[in-house]
Parts: C-alpha cells; sequence; structure tokens
C-alpha cells in the first residue's frame, strides 16, 4: 500500500542550540517550516491558472505559519490537523534518516530512539510511523507495531474532559484516508485483545475503541497515543492518580503497568539563578554552589533559619525585588504600589478552572470592609494578576476587563488610601515572570481540586521564597509535603468532596443565600458598580457563577476568605514569615526539573548518563586533522 498525497509540503528544518549548563552538551531543538513544493506550483503555473498557484503557495505555507492560541479546549481546525500532521510527519522522516545512517534493518529503533508525546498534539505519530514502516520501509505489520510501541510513550497534561482532542472521521479521512485506515487496523487488533481477555463485554470495547461511535464518528487521539505507548504518565502524583482512577481508568485496568507518574520540575538556573541573581548569590554564599546542579542541596539553608543576619538579608532581598516590580508597575500601569505592602500575586493563563474570580471575590469583599468601615485596620495588600485569555475564551476575556475595572475603582478611591491596590498585568510572559515570581510574598495556586494536572508557576514561587496559598490540587499537594503544612496556606474542598459536592447536586444558591458578605460582593459586581458606563457587562459573570459555577468558586469562598486572613495574621510576624520564606525555598528540591527528567531518563526512556570529555574530545579533532 503505498499513500500518493495530493500535495508535497517540503519541511525546512531549523535548528536552535540548547546549550547546557556547565555539562559541556549543546543540544538541538530542530522545528520545522513548511514551504510550497515548487514543482507543483509550476504545473498550475504553466496551466495557466497563476492565481491558483499562488492561492496554493500561500495554503502549503500557512501550515506552519499560527500557533493555535486555545488553551485546554482543541477547536477541530482543518488546519490545526495538518499542522499536526505536518510537524509530526518531517520529524520522524527526520529521526528515520538519521537512524539509517547507522543501521541497515529497524531492529534496535526503539533502543536508538525514544518518542515522547508531550500530550495528544502530535499522537497522529502513532499512526505516522506505522505507516512509515509498512508502505514505505516495508516492514510486516506486527514487527511494526511491536517497533512502534516501544518507541512511543505518552504524557498526558489534563484531566479536563473536553480537552481531550477528538477529530472527525469525516474530516480525518479526507485528509489523512491512510492514515485513518491504519488506526482502523490498529483498532481492530487491539480490541481483538480486549475481547480475549474481556468476552462478552461490548460496553467496555465501545468506552476503550480508538473511534467513538455516533452520528457524527470521532478520532479519539488520547486513546490512540495511550494504546501506541508502551508507557502513560500524569505530571503529579494526585493527576496520575485521577488520570488512573477516572479519565482513562479503563485502560488502567487493561494496562496498570503502563501508567506511571513523572512529577514535573522547573529549572533552577531560569527561575533562581537567572531570575533572582541577589537570592542566588546569598544561597551560594552561605552553602556553595553546587544546588545550581544539585537542588535538593537548597536543605543546607535550614540550618540558617535562626540566623538573624542570613534572615534580615533574606528579607531586604525579597524588599529589593518587590521594588523592582513596583518601579515596573510604575512605568507600564502608572499605578503607585507600596513595596512594604504584601504582594499577593497570581500569575497564570486565564481560565476559569484556575479561578481568578475567586481571587477578585475577594478583593472586593476587602473593598466592601473598607466601604463599609472606611477605619477598618487591614493589612495593606497588593493584588497583582497576569496572564493571557485565548481570542476566543469569552468568559476568560471578560475576567481580564473585570480585574482591570476592579482595579480601576479600587485604585482611585480615596477610602482605600494605601490598603489596597489591584493590578493586571498586560500581556504576561517569561520575562515578565522573571519579574513577578522573585517578588512575590504570596503564591495564588487556588484552582479547583481536580482540574490543575501539575502547575509549575506554584513551583517558582516557593523556590523564590513566596508562599502558597492553594487548593490540594496538582503539585501543591507535594509542594505541601515538603515544605510541611504549617509552611503552607490551605483551604477548599479535596477533589474527592468536589466530585461528592457535584455527585449530591451542588447548588451556588445556598451559599449566595446564606452568606451575608458573599452575597454583597456578587451583588456589587451585578449592579454594574464596578463598569457605570456598561451595567450589563459583566452579568455573564454573575450569571455564570450563581447558576453553574462549574468551577465552584461559591463552594470554596468562605473557606478561601479565612484562610486569606490567617495569611494577613502570619505577615504580621515578619520574622516567622521570613523563616517560613527560607524553609519553602530550602525545601523545594524535588522540584528541580533535573529530578524530573531523570525519572523520564532511567523510567520511560532507558537513557543513561554520558559524561562529556572535552578533553577527549580536542585530543580526538587533533588527530582527525592530522
Ligand atoms: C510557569 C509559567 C506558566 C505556568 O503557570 P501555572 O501557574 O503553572 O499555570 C505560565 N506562563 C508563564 C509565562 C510561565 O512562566
Amino acid at each position: 500500500m503505498q499513500w500518493i498525497s495530493e500535495r508535497t509540503v517540503f519541511g525546512t528544518p531549523y535548528d536552535t542550540p540548547v546549550v547546557g549548563y556547565d555539562n559541556n552538551t549543546v543540544n538541538k531543538l530542530r522545528l520545522w517550516s513548511a514551504k510550497a513544493s515548487d514543482e507543483f506550483n509550476f504545473q498550475i503555473f504553466d496551466a495557466g491558472d497563476y492565481s491558483r498557484a499562488v492561492a496554493d503557495k500561500t495554503f502549503s505555507e500557512n501550515i506552519s505559519k499560527v500557533l493555535y492560541p486555545h488553551d485546554n479546549t482543541p477547536q477541530g481546525q482543518e488546519l490545526r490537523l495538518q499542522q499536526e500532521y505536518f510537524f509530526v510527519s518531517c520529524s520522524l522522516q527526520d529521526i528515520i534518516r538519521l537512524y539509517l545512517r547507522n543501521h541497515d534493518n529497524f531492529d534496535c529503533f526503539p533502543e536508538k530512539v525514544a518518542i515522547q508525546l508531550n500530550d495528544t498534539h502530535p499522537s497522529i505519530g502513532v499512526a505516522e510511523l506505522m505507516r512509515l514502516l509498512v508502505d514505505e520501509h516495508q516492514l510486516d505489520w506486527n514487527q511494526a507495531w511491536q517497533i512502534t510501541q516501544n518507541t512511543f510513550a505518552y504524557t498526558n497534561h489534563t484531566l479536563l474532559t473536553e480537552a481531550l482532542e477528538r477529530w472527525s472521521v469525516s474530516l480525518f479521512g479526507r485528509l489523512l484516508p491512510r492514515h485513518l485506515e491504519i488506526i482502523y487496523e490498529i483498532n481492530h487488533h487491539f480490541l481483538d485483545d480486549v475481547r480475549a481477555k474481556y468476552p462478552n463485554d461490548q460496553a467496555l470495547l465501545e468506552r476503550l475503541s480508538l473511534i467513538e461511535e455516533g452520528a457524527e464518528k470521532y478520532v479519539r487521539m488520547a486513546h490512540l497515543a495511550c494504546v501506541g505507548s508502551h508507557a502513560v504518565n500524569g505530571v503529579a502524583a494526585l493527576h496520575t492518580q485521577l488520570l488512573q482512577q477516572k479519565v482513562m481508568r479503563d485502560f488502567y485496568q487493561l494496562w496498570p503497568n503502563k501508567f506511571n507518574n513523572k512529577t514535573n520540575g522547573v529549572t533552577p538556573r531560569r527561575w533562581l539563578l537567572l531570575s533572582n541573581p541577589q537570592l542566588a548569590l546569598l544561597i551560594t554564599q552561605k552553602i556553595g554552589n553546587n544546588w545550581i546542579k544539585q537542588l535538593e542541596d537548597l536543605n543546607q539553608l535550614e540550618a540558617f533559619v535562626e540566623d538573624a543576619e542570613f534572615c534580615s538579608k533574606w528579607r531586604w532581598i525579597k524588599q529589593q525585588n518587590k521594588q523592582k516590580l513596583t518601579n515596573y508597575i510604575q512605568r507600564h500601569n502608572g499605578i503607585a504600589v507600596n513595596p512594604d505592602s504584601l504582594f499577593d500575586i497570581q500569575v497564570k493563563r486565564i481560565h476559569e478552572y484556575k479561578r481568578q474570580l475567586l481571587n477578585v471575590l475577594y478583593v472586593i469583599t476587602l473593598y466592601n470592609r473598607i466601604k463599609t468601615n472606611p477605619n477598618i485596620n487591614i493589612l495593606p495588600r497588593t493584588c497583582i494578576f497576569g496572564g493571557k485569555a485565548a481570542p476566543g475564551y469569552f468568559m476568560a476575556k471578560l475576567i481580564v476587563k473585570l480585574i482591570n475595572s476592579v482595579a480601576d475603582v479600587v485604585n482611585n478611591d480615596s477610602d482605600v488610601c494605601d490598603r489596597l491596590k489591584v493590578v493586571f498585568l498586560g500581556n504576561y510572559s517569561v520575562s515578565l515572570g522573571h519579574l513577578a515570581y522573585p517578588a512575590a510574598d504570596l503564591s495564588e495556586q487556588i484552582s479547583t481540586a481536580g482540574k490543575e494536572a501539575s502547575g509549575t508557576g506554584n513551583m517558582k514561587f516557593a523556590m523564590n521564597g513566596a508562599l502558597t496559598i492553594g487548593t490540594l490540587d496538582g503539585a501543591n499537594v507535594e509542594i505541601r509535603e515538603e515544605v510541611g503544612s504549617e509552611n503552607f496556606f490551605l483551604f477548599g474542598l479535596t477533589a474527592q468532596e468536589v466530585a461528592a459536592l457535584k455527585s449530591k447536586g451542588y447548588n451556588p444558591w445556598d451559599y449566595y443565600n446564606t452568606n451575608a458578605e458573599l452575597r454583597q460582593v456578587i451583588d456589587r459586581i451585578d449592579s454594574g458598580y464596578f463598569c457605570p458606563g456598561q451595567p450589563e457587562l459583566f452579568k455573564p459573570i454573575v450569571e455564570s457563577l450563581l447558576h453553574k459555577d462549574e468551577y465552584l468558586h461559591l463552594a470554596d469562598y468562605q473557606s478561601y476568605v479565612d484562610c486569606q486572613e490567617q495569611v494577613a495574621k502570619a505577615y504580621q510576624d515578619q520574622e516567622n514569615w521570613t523563616r517560613m520564606s527560607i524553609l519553602n525555598a530550602a525545601r523545594m528540591g524535588k522540584f528541580s526539573s533535573d529530578r524530573t527528567i531523570q525519572e523520564y531518563c532511567q523510567k520511560i526512556w532507558q537513557a543513561e548518563a554520558v559524561k562529556i570529555d572535552l578533553q577527549a574530545y580536542r585530543q580526538e579533532a587533533a588527530g582527525l586533522k592530522r
């Protein structure tokens, strides 16, 4: 069988060197750009259809033009599938080309090549490798399938079921007919095996199938990724557990040994050494510089929590970092914030499950308290938000608008004085992250339990000495285990309690009707107070909270408010706060991406570390020259 495609698009490789830290290694990141094949254009051009020749070139080259910006909700668009196929095919053909330079058969392909599917987006790769091996390299099906399964592994990144990629069979078959055939064939073999193991369970077959049946049929890409891989992992302990018990439960029962956890990490080179040079220097002065490559060494800082001079330097550096962010906010937002106030920061993509709205409800609670009692003595707080909203995500855009509108009112109300400021950092990015994480006193990690796979912002904050206010979600669970429950501000329902409340029937009105302070907050948004020119503007937010509240903002509101009171109280004792801050950073060793990558190497890729001896390389190069 050979698939003769309708169109040829060339992939041009662009290599970016990825320089290692003090390990004599430069890896290459190879990305692809789509170029129209001139041959095809000339054919049309010669036939006299000039505009079609140009249109065709544009069409081909559009494949690598735009990155779909949707956050955790796939859009089933044709261009997206073309894109996924294009990138995957370029990489696979390149991998095979390089492998065949040193081998004349595919026997050791899985030993030499590991392909990690980073979410479902590249999972078409399973079908593409089968096509290349069977159709282009004439391997028999079973041998090709062995190789494919032993080469691929799959990392799941989300528990939101609406985020699992599916393609309608009709679109898929129109674009990639041969791949659809291959997927049907994979499914046929797979379901035969399931049937042999669990006879007479039609419902199970339907749940496991790579094809979702119905009026419109769909290819389930997460199922393809799972069936085509020898390992499947989640990115935090709780996430992997929920993956096994809920989202991929049937697969877990079938293949319990395929599943494993790889808790995410972040690189201390970027998220401490580069972004917080003063703190990095202080740490190095105390414990040497081994921590940069061996983050567990940070635990040696614990010996200094009672060292008054060290503590005051630690506090002074946090103050400097807050001053830098204060200057940035003055320049970019024109808002004068008080660097002595508590910096309460939530920076991450805007999404309902991340519950920026819960944070806003608390901000308005504080505002209402000040308005009711202008002489109230409260801890001065600067509430900082940052994050992008996907262009087509109406609710996320409206949340950004609400934050900005609340900021306008609060920051310009003379009753408030210096006690509360609200800031929205526009165009949040990694560079802004370098400013934000080191400047935080308080890290907001307040997603509905069971929704955040891991989070990595939570790790960056804690590594820089911020304390966390958070739910038992994603990696927060493990961060709290590491830093100690007494150094973490926990609130909210657990994932189990969320599920129980939902199954018994959650009604947000129960909370609205019985909690006066919450009611005042929602009524204030509803009244148009924050948008007098357009009083209806935030109705969709109020409606969403009162009629569905899918992410249980109202259920967790009181627990969050109470916990924030604990935070404010703790912050009054600066010495103890600093102690907790040091302990947070000192206990973050586990969350280095070095540990994560080592686990992938040992448990999934069977890749061993190689020491690069530059001296030997130089001698070899000199020998070659001679
Ligand atoms: C770390 C990081 C994120 C992820 O943040 P979460 O809090 O884990 O959602 C998002 N955007 C940028 C720019 C980051 O640096």
